[in-house]
């Protein structure tokens, strides 16, 4: 989508172009679902993991502890430390403040959830592909009844 919006862009003011209002607004509403459904995956495959991890460096820069840590962190085929870094950087982009902002930001940041879908139709009514989509269904529709295809293509 981010491509279509570089690569298909329709005409703006003064010889510009400007994304297409279809794959932008499509994108919009593609962005509140798709990153809470990434979040998910994370959660459900990871299970606890990202969480439990060591407080901060001072564990693994502790010489006490650091026995413990790579003996009890480690995974298949990554040490403790790899891992420990690699669950920190999961659950700063999932669970921490910044992980929760960031994700009300993707369901928000164009507007309310009823309201960028409400856009997409008035882009779509003002733009004509609206009426469009109606004529494919219709165009469906009349492809077949009772006795089966009207259509002779699909006989
Ligand atoms: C992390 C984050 C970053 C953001 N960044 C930006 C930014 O950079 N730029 C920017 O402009 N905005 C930004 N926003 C703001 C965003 O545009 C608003 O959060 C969004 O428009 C929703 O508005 P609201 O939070 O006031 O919720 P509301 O509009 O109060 O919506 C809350 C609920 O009430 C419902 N509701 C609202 N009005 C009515 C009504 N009249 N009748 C019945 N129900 C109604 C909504 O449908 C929704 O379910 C950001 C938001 C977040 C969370």
């Amino acid at each position: 989508m981010t491509t279509a919006m570089a690569a298909d862009p329709q005409p703006g003011p003064g010889g510009s172009v400007i994304p297409r209002i279809e794959n932008a607004a499509a994108m919009r509403i593609f962005g509140t679902s798709a990153w809470p459904a990434v979040k998910e995956i994370f959660e459900n495959i990871l299970g606890g993991a990202p969480l439990v991890t060591t407080s901060g460096r001072e564990d693994l820069m502790n010489p006490d502890l650091r026995p413990l840590i790579d003996r009890y962190y480690r995974g298949t085929g990554m040490d403790a430390h790899d891992r420990i870094k690699l669950f920190k950087l999961v659950w700063d982009a999932i669970g921490t403040e910044f992980g929760g902002r960031h994700e009300l930001y993707e369901r928000n940041y164009a507007g309310n959830s009823e309201q960028i879908r409400v856009d997409a139709v008035n882009f779509a009514r003002r733009t004509g592909v609206l009426d469009r989509c109606v004529d494919l269904v219709d165009q469906c529709l009349a492809d077949y009844d009772l006795d089966g295809w009207i259509n002779p293509s699909w006989r």
